[in-house]
């Protein structure tokens, strides 16, 4: 009765409110186009990444080697920023404030995820913080929404509130150089429960990474704490 209640509600909403496409307002058919908010057609358009991206010069990095610019963790990059569809997606979801659209791009990190198969022993998945004035101003925090759906499909355990940001800092976008950037995120983060972190595999989550400097600079303080190893999982690369 429970199952046919919430059926018939789900039913009766759609009749309302049909489900579109975020990207293109295609109303979806099948059951997949609704459960990501995204038609078939957008998905496919959507250029993909197969391997793991140097987080430096952002090259492929084929086998999962990290054998191009030496670092301290992982980039895995869903797709490229470049990609009018992503770009579209990612505005909608920090600026548009449709958060429906953090499952279609939850769904690409995973299915990236997937295909690298990457050796991953005692996972935890952390989302980069955003400081409480910020996620304030916004009303949530994007990489928080992201590794949410990304933690229920992978089925791995979030553990949101260890890593805190406790620094508020200009939006990246304004500030010019690298040096400013990297100025701007010191001491920005700080760790509240550092057992946790202690040999496990920290899958860090953001939307998007452009410099590094703000991952680099949350990694920074997870490595004071000896994890296995560190792997940076974002929407799309710049
Ligand atoms: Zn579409
Ligand atoms: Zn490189």
């Amino acid at each position: 009765m429970q199952e046919f209640l919430s059926k018939a509600k789900t039913a009766f909403f759609e009749i309302l409110f049909p489900p579109i496409c975020i990207i293109c307002s295609r109303n979806l058919i099948n059951e997949h186009e609704k459960n990501i908010n995204l038609c078939e057609n957008c998905k496919t358009d959507i250029q993909k990444n197969n391997s793991l991206t140097c987080p430096t010069c952002k090259s492929r990095l084929p086998q999962n080697k990290n054998t191009c610019h030496r670092s301290s963790y992982y980039l895995a990059a869903a797709t490229n920023y470049n990609d009018q569809k992503i770009r579209d997606l990612i505005w909608k979801l920090k600026y548009g404030k449709i958060t429906a659209a953090a499952k279609p791009l939850s769904n690409l990190l995973s299915e990236h995820f997937n295909l690298l198969n990457l050796d991953i022993e005692n996972p935890i998945v952390i989302p980069i913080p955003l400081h409480k004035n910020r996620k304030a101003e916004r009303g949530f925090n994007q990489a928080e929404l992201i590794a949410t759906h990304f933690a229920k499909n992978q089925n791995l355990k979030i553990s949101d509130g260890i890593l805190m940001r406790t620094k508020y800092t200009p939006p990246q976008a304004e500030t010019k150089t690298a040096k400013e950037r990297h100025k701007n995120l010191e001491n920005s983060f700080k760790i509240k429960n550092a057992s946790v972190i202690e040999n496990k595999t920290i899958i860090l989550i953001d939307d998007v990474f452009t410099t590094g400097a703000t991952a680099e600079a949350a990694i920074s303080v997870i490595k004071e704490h000896n994890p296995k190893k560190v792997i940076v999982a974002v929407i799309a690369h710049a």
